[in-house]
This record gives C-alpha cells, structure tokens and sequence, in this order.
C-alpha cells in the first residue's frame, strides 16, 4: 500500500510500504477519509510541542510513519481474537490506547495511564491507504454519517470535553476566543448545551458569519485589538466579564494564529470567580498571566482528550457522532477543503499547518476512496 513516510522534519513523502495485516484483538481499515490533526502538522513541521521529542528520537533512527489519527474508513480485515467488528463496518477509532496493566489503569484512572500509545504518533496511523487498529479503539459511524464528518469528529470530540469541563450551568454566559473550526464547534457545543449568552471573538468575517449561523448572541471582530473584545465583552455583560471562556486562538502567529496573549485577554474578559477553558495548542513554556488569574480567582481548565466516558453507557466519540447524525451539530460546513487520492496526503498537511493563507477551517482532508487522480476541491 502507500502511506506517508517522514524523513525529517518538515519532510513527508508518500511511498510504498508493506501492507498491514493485523494482530491479536485488531483490525485493519481500509481509510476513506483522513484529516491530519493541526498538532500533528505542528509536529511534522518540527514545532516543540507534545510528542515533539518523540518524534525526534524516531527521526534519528531513521524514517518513520508519522500521523493520522483523525480518519473514518471501512474494516477490511479482521485479527484473532476480535469479537465485535466485521469486515465492512464503517468506523472510526480514538486515538489513544491505553495499556491496560499501570497502576493508574489498575485502578480505574486510564486517563492517567503512564504508557499509552497513540494512534498515528506512537505506532502508524491512517495516513495510508490502510491503517491497523486494536478493536477497543474502533468507534461505529453510523448510517447518516459521511465519512468526511466521521473523518472530522476527534475535534468535536474535543469541543464537547472542553464544554464539560467548564461544566456550564443553564443561562451562564460564555465566550469563545477564536472562530477556527474549535471556536466554531465550541459555539456549536454550548449553544446545543444550556449556556445563555454566547459570544464569539475571530478576524475573518466569513467565520464570524459562520458562527451567527451557529447561533452565536455575539460577534465581535478581533481585529479591534484585545481592548476591543474586552470592551465589547463588558458592555454585553453589564461590565461583569463572562461565567465562561473557551480559548481557542492562542499559537503561533506565523501561521495566522494570535500568539500567547490570548491567555491574558481571556483573563481580562472572564468574570470574577470564573472559569477558563484552554483548547489551544501553546509551547511548553508560554508566558501565564498567574497573578491576574490569581487576583481575580479564576480557575485555568484544560480539557482531557480521547474517549473520556463520563458515564458508563458511552463515549464522548459515540456522542459527538449522534450529534452530527441528528443534525444538532454541523461538521461539514467547517470542512473547506478536499483533496482526492493517497499522494495528496503532504498538500493537505501543508495546507492545514497554514490555515489562514489558505482559508481553511477544518484540517485539509484527503478522499482516499476515489482512485488517483491530483484534483482538489475547496
Ligand atoms: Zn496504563
């Protein structure tokens, strides 16, 4: 099959490798639709974040599979031991395996486990014509579900972590920093969810439309500076700031992101006493505003990742796909760009580690079920 091979940072060229076959408890998946996550380009491109040095040591043995984690695609195959799936299941997978046997997985704490792998960063992902999975990880899409949105679900996913955490109560007033595609599921989530006011900051009018559509109460345009937003924010909460904010614009501002300061101006426009949710993707060590967050008693919230079941009767994957198959949550109108064909896979991380040149609000995604061809549409 073909797959994306990494041969340093920066360097990701589509070859053959052997087809997989699968294992013990896994199978294999015939990808229809990948989408590289922001991180994983970030991590491509050599950015210090996450699995940066991870990534490293694999690079100094030599070239490695690297990426594809956010995909839907159909079983192909199945291994010993796999009690559920079947060939044909239309499916998606969260990205992370948890080992099973820590201590923390011992004792009911997975989301602590100390050796997880993860799925397109520790062993091969779907940026391939076929990716293997362990059965424990697959998630059914159901019938309604394109496989572009299934492809698209980990960042709802995530959007629905983030609205949980700040555990939002009915009519609590929230603003969303950033109308990327996490603002723009964030809107979604807390819309759908009991909050009241909902406010959105982001400099592209089209988003900005985008998130009116959604239901926001409130635009405003952050190209009027921080000043401008906080203003904004004031007068549509009696000067109180906001129960809620949900930042989702902080990162590099050489490709378009808005910096670190967003942590601060989300310190400034959040109420005494409130709460702020972290979904941005920053450097390790990036400037914190603690004595203000301190003065002003706010709590600084960052989401958990993955399928984080917060019932036994299912995960926030599961959900996020029943949202999108009812209708409540629109994916799709988030997903600006589509390439066609296997080859095309290194275009879409360029495209998605560069969104605002590009326009793009979703990651770049990549067709792999039509055959060839170098088309592209947006
Ligand atoms: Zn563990």
């Amino acid at each position: 099959m073909r797959a994306a091979v990494l041969h340093g940072f920066g360097d990701l060229r589509v070859e053959e490798v052997a087809d997989p076959e699968p294992g013990v408890g896994e199978v294999v998946v015939d990808v229809a639709c990948v989408q590289p996550s922001v991180t994983e380009c970030m991590l491509v491109a050599g950015d210090r974040v996450a699995l940066h040095q991870h990534l490293a040591d694999a690079l100094a043995a030599g070239p490695t599979r690297f990426g594809g984690h956010e995909f839907c695609g159909i079983v192909r195959s199945v291994g010993p031991d796999v009690r559920h799936a079947r060939p044909g299941d239309q499916v998606t997978a969260v990205e992370t395996i948890t080992c099973g046997r820590c201590a923390a997985c011992r004792n009911g704490r997975s989301d602590a486990c100390v050796a997880p792998q993860f799925i397109g960063f520790t062993r091969p992902g779907a940026l391939a014509e076929q990716v293997v999975v362990p059965e424990s990880c697959l998630v059914p899409v159901p019938p309604g579900v394109s496989a572009a949105a299934g492809a698209a679900i980990q960042p709802l996913a995530g959007a629905i972590h983030a609205h949980a955490l700040a555990a939002v109560q009915p009519g609590e007033t929230v603003l969303v920093i950033g109308a990327g595609v996490m603002g723009l599921l964030a809107v979604q989530v807390a819309r759908y969810g009991n909050a009241g006011l909902v406010a959105v900051s982001g400099r592209s009018p089209a988003k900005l439309a985008l998130a009116s559509r959604f239901g926001a109460d409130l635009v405003v345009d952050a190209s009027t500076g921080h000043d401008g937003v906080l203003a904004a924010v004031r007068d549509a909460t009696g000067g109180v700031g906001v129960d809620v904010v949900v930042e989702t614009a902080g990162g590099s501002p050489e490709v378009g992101l808005a910096g670190t300061g967003t942590l601060d101006l989300a310190a400034r426009c959040v109420r005494r006493g409130g709460r702020i949710v972290m979904v941005s993707v920053l450097p390790e060590q990036a400037p914190a505003p603690l004595g203000l967050l301190r003065e002003r008693c706010v709590s600084l919230l960052h989401p958990r990742s993955g399928a984080g079941g917060y019932s036994p009767s299912g995960g926030v994957f599961a959900h996020a796909l029943r949202l999108v198959a009812r209708g409540d949550v629109d994916v799709e109108s988030l997903i600006t760009h589509r390439l066609t064909g296997v080859d095309l896979i290194p275009e879409a991380v360029a495209i998605t580690r560069d969104k605002s040149t590009y326009g793009a609000i979703n990651p770049a995604q990549v067709d792999l079920t039509a055959a060839g061809g170098l088309s592209w549409n947006c």
